[in-house]
């Protein structure tokens, strides 16, 4: 029999029980299609891509999903050998053939002799050891089974996504930071002063501009108050944006001494302090119409974001509380959850939870202890945001971003940093493997 249970055969599932088996440890994974549909998959094969079928950046030198690509190679990771394998022309990102691909891994899972693949629906927290991958579109009885056991705000079924921006590109000559009322440490945010006709222009901005479509499933799932989209705001009157999340009032510009006519707020998304959300920016905005109307925000000329805004239907556990660093759930240690349940965002930073995950459990059953690799590498930088980094009451799903890596010792020329950062990453992730 088997000695850990993986729920879910998707990107995390899979890497980690390929993890665990060539760990000598016997796996049993179950994997509900087959049995059973998402709204999202269209086949029955392991790791299927449910949308687009590129891994994004595969750049090693000045990406941080190309270093990320990297140190899963050097891991033996499943999902890159099976990416390499089917790989299909895409510039400089990895993209493969999407068939050949899922059915590449899994044929690995059926041949590998310690793995049993099972094809069921899961509906109850195991007893034993269990990693619980079933990603964003967890099945409804494991969701409550899971949610019951976490408590009731933990697990979120919808991300409302605001706008995450980079610090260093954040004009702070002509914003400053003040909480409202000078409450907190006057540090907690930071503010873009609009005057009347920059904010005419903007709110008309948000009505003109190109919103994407809620998928026919997503609109039947509910979401709150507290995650309407902006445009949607801005289209119930001109001045509902300046009475909500762009209120003025409390805040004085020190170029001024008086209150804008409105007002854009940041608020720290990170510990390190190199990521700030646009609070209450949340929007089904396309992509490109997002940079070019939020870079019209004074202050934010020249901003670069970590990500766009975005409201999805996805199950997610606000991870950074309920984890712990080998992410296990802290009230029943004897699960560990993968994959974008945890509140990463991506094929490939899911597969690398799994992998992560896979790792710590077979440590564990070997009686040993896997140290976390160091938070200058991809995968450190990734797991140190999930199970920490990031703050749990506004936790919302990352990809992986140099803005989740500790800032380089020193000053660097702006152009440097990334390779800089990269070359760190690279030469941590020998000296963590080495020892
Ligand atoms: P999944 O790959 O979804 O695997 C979870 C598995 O668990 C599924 O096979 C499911 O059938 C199974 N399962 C669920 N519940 C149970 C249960 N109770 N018992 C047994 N099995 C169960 N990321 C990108 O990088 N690029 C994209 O273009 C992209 N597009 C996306 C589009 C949509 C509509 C969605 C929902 C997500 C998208 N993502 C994309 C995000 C994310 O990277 C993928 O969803 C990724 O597959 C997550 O990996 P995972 O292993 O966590 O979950």
């Amino acid at each position: 029999s088997h000695q850990i249970h993986i729920i879910g055969g998707g990107l995390a599932g899979s890497e980690a029980a390929w993890q665990l088996a060539q760990a000598g440890i016997r796996v049993r994974v179950s994997e509900m299609r087959g049995v059973e549909g998402t709204p999202a998959h269209h086949t029955d094969d392991l790791a299927e891509l449910v949308c687009s079928n590129s891994f994004r950046s595969d750049d090693p030198e000045r990406n941080a999903v190309g270093v990320l690509h990297a140190e899963l190679r050097t891991l033996g990771s499943l999902i890159m050998a099976q990416a390499d394998i089917h790989r299909v022309p895409a510039g400089s990102a990895l993209a493969v053939d999407r068939d050949a691909f899922a059915a590449g891994v899994t044929a690995a899972i059926d041949a590998h002799p310690l793995i049993d693949l099972v094809r069921e629906r899961v509906d109850t927290l195991p007893e034993g050891p269990a990693i619980i991958a079933t990603g964003p579109l967890t099945a409804a009885p494991l969701a409550a089974a899971i949610g019951q056991a976490t408590g009731e705000d933990a697990l979120a079924f919808f991300d409302a996504i605001a706008p995450i921006v980079h610090f260093d590109s954040i004009d702070m000559d002509t914003c400053w930071f003040q909480s409202r009322w000078n409450k907190g440490d006057g540090k907690d945010y930071i503010n873009c002063p609009m005057n009347r006709e920059e904010y005419a222009a903007f709110h008309a901005g948000l009505i003109a501009g190109e919103k994407g479509e809620f998928k026919e499933w997503e609109k039947n799932t509910p979401y709150f108050d507290g995650c309407m989209p902006i445009e949607v705001m801005a289209e119930r009157g001109f001045d509902t944006l300046r009475y909500g999340p762009m209120k003025p009032v409390g805040l004085d510009d020190p170029r001024t001494g008086r209150w804008p006519h409105a007002v854009v707020q940041l608020r720290q998304d990170n510990a390190l302090g190199t990521l700030w959300n646009i609070v209450g920016f949340q929007t089904k905005l396309k992509h490109a119409e997002q940079v070019r109307l939020f870079r019209t925000i004074p202050g934010l000329a020249n901003a670069e974001f970590a990500r766009l805004g975005g409201l999805h239907r996805n199950t997610f556990l606000q991870a950074p509380k309920l984890l712990d660093g080998t992410l296990r759930l802290k009230n029943a240690p004897n699960i560990r959850f993968a994959g974008q349940i945890t509140g990463c965002e991506g094929y490939i930073e899911s597969a690398a939870v799994g992998l992560l995950a896979g790792r710590f459990a077979a440590a564990e059953l070997a009686g040993t202890e896997a140290p976390p690799p160091p938070p200058t590498t991809a995968l450190g930088a990734l797991l140190g945001h999930i199970t920490g980094g990031a703050k749990a009451d506004t936790y919302q799903p990352m990809n992986v971003n140099f803005g989740l890596f500790p800032p380089l010792e020193g000053v660097a020329k702006k152009v440097d940093r990334k390779p800089l950062m990269a070359a760190r990453a690279r030469a941590d992730l020998e000296s963590w493997i080495a020892a």
